[in-house]
């Protein structure tokens, strides 16, 4: 649909800040209809999520040898948690914050499979796919073998069928690259925005590359489309997939792990935040529902989205969900963080984020070279821009209305920025985006 003159003065109405969203400013959304877990009615549950985890289980004897990189985890698909002191510094500095409590990064920048936080949800929903097949074929049963999937006979009985997906390069690199390993006769549709080199390690790794002219919502369009009409053929659907929201939230469970060993509590006197950039809401929306199953009202869960590409903002904030996109307000959805250039939200993640999540922010680009820059300066972490977006969550929610409309004291604070991704990304391409940081910053 397109937004009338009419419509566009009754929203604004209940909602001004859609006036600023409209006109590409930063803006910060508490979400009114977030619920307490008490009252929470949601599609899936944690058993759902124990499920989930157990199938990564199941596979990683298959992943640590397939993919090295996984060896030292055991075949878990998981990243590094670290403590950032220096870039808070930096951000205090920065943001002219004064950030209470204790922060840290997650690393999903340094994610095995794709080098970034797709390795979660996309290389699960093909795992999943394969293992349903292998069992209606009597190939395996739950118990057994999971090396099996690496044999020759297990890729030829995977080259019969085929696996299609959108994407704007991230989700593409993962679901290409494990369905490729395991034989699958995979076909990527990349939208106009995607990387070369994305396209070329893709390429490379035995997948199909399509280059669509338009955007992540055409490129989904033409891929549901070709997949649709064969039918050994599955289309990992970004757009409504339940699957790859389910591979995101075992996320919390890893999570929850290492802020034992780290000894951080969480609880009444120490509230989690978590900033999470969110493109579809899918991933951010699992990691949200997972943490929600494990610490309850005691985690507080902001998206952060770029200014040119709020499709998440949009759709809960005007309660239209999928029915909206951000070309309906005129809005370009043009922006370099790959990853995040997404016009319309999924509708599996935003009925279950609607009741879950905090709020959400957005940011310039711009923004996203100097946090970049802030955090290699500082920490020596190199992260791709997209992965930045949620550096500066902790100054701009502390500085908003949140803690004291909630009556939570922030000073023990527990804050996590999600590190999105960067392993892949070329030595030229993250040089080039430092040096624009550097420069930004002036
Ligand atoms: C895909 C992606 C996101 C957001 O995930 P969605 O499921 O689309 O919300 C964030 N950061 C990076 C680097 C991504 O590739």
């Amino acid at each position: 649909m397109l937004f009338g003159k009419q419509e566009m003065a009754e929203w604004l109405k209940h909602e001004p800040l859609l006036k600023k969203v409209a006109d590409l400013e930063p803006v910060v959304w508490l979400n009114p209809k977030r619920k307490l877990m008490d009252g929470i009615n949601l599609p899936i549950s944690r058993t759902d999520m124990e499920e989930a985890e157990a199938l990564w289980l199941r596979f990683a004897p298959f992943l640590a040898n397939e993919f090295p990189a996984t060896q030292q985890t055991g075949g878990i698909v998981e990243s590094p948690f670290r403590p950032i002191r220096e870039m808070k510094k930096a951000l205090n500095g920065y943001c002219q914050s004064d950030i209470q409590g204790d922060l840290f990064l997650k690393c999903d920048n340094e994610l095995a499979i794709a080098g970034s936080i797709k390795a979660r949800g996309g290389v699960y929903e093909v795992l999943y796919h394969a293992e349903q097949l292998a069992l209606q074929a009597g190939l395996i049963s739950k118990g057994g073998n999971y090396e099996l999937f690496a044999s020759d006979a297990f890729k030829s009985f995977f080259s019969q069928y085929a696996i299609g997906v959108g994407s704007t390069g991230n989700l593409g690199l993962s679901i290409g690259i494990i369905s490729a390993k395991l034989g699958f006769d995979v076909s990527v549709y990349m939208s106009a925005d995607a990387k070369p080199w994305k396209k070329e390690l893709l390429r490379e790794r035995g997948a199909t590359v399509h280059e669509i002219a338009g955007d992540f919502g055409e490129a989904i369009k033409k891929g549901r489309n070709q997949t649709q009409g064969n039918p050994n053929a599955y289309f990992i659907d970004d757009e409504k997939s339940k699957e790859l929201f389910l591979g995101y939230s075992t996320a919390a469970f890893r999570l929850q792990k290492q802020l034992e060993e780290q000894k951080v509590a969480v609880g009444q006197d120490h509230p989690l935040f978590v900033y999470l950039p969110c493109g579809v809401g899918g991933a951010p929306g699992g990691i949200t529902f997972g943490l929600k199953q494990l610490f309850g009202d005691h985690v507080h869960c902001f998206f952060v989205e770029p200014t040119h590409s709020p499709a998440v903002l949009l759709g809960l904030m005007t309660g239209m969900k999928e029915k909206i996109c951000v070309q309906d307000l005129g809005i370009d959805n043009c922006t370099e963080g790959d990853g995040l250039a997404v016009g319309r939200p999924s509708s599996f993640a935003s009925g279950i984020s609607e009741q879950l999540i905090s709020g959400v922010y957005t940011i310039e680009d711009e923004e996203l070279f100097k946090l970049l820059a802030l955090l290699a300066d500082s920490e020596g972490i190199f992260v791709e821009p997209s992965a930045a977006a949620g550096l500066c969550g902790p100054a701009k929610v502390l500085q908003s209305d949140y803690c004291r409309a909630n009556g939570i004291d922030a000073k023990n604070a527990v804050h996590i920025v999600w590190a999105t991704g960067g392993a892949l990304v070329p030595k030229e391409d993250m040089e080039g985006f430092y040096k624009k940081g550097k420069a930004l910053l002036g």
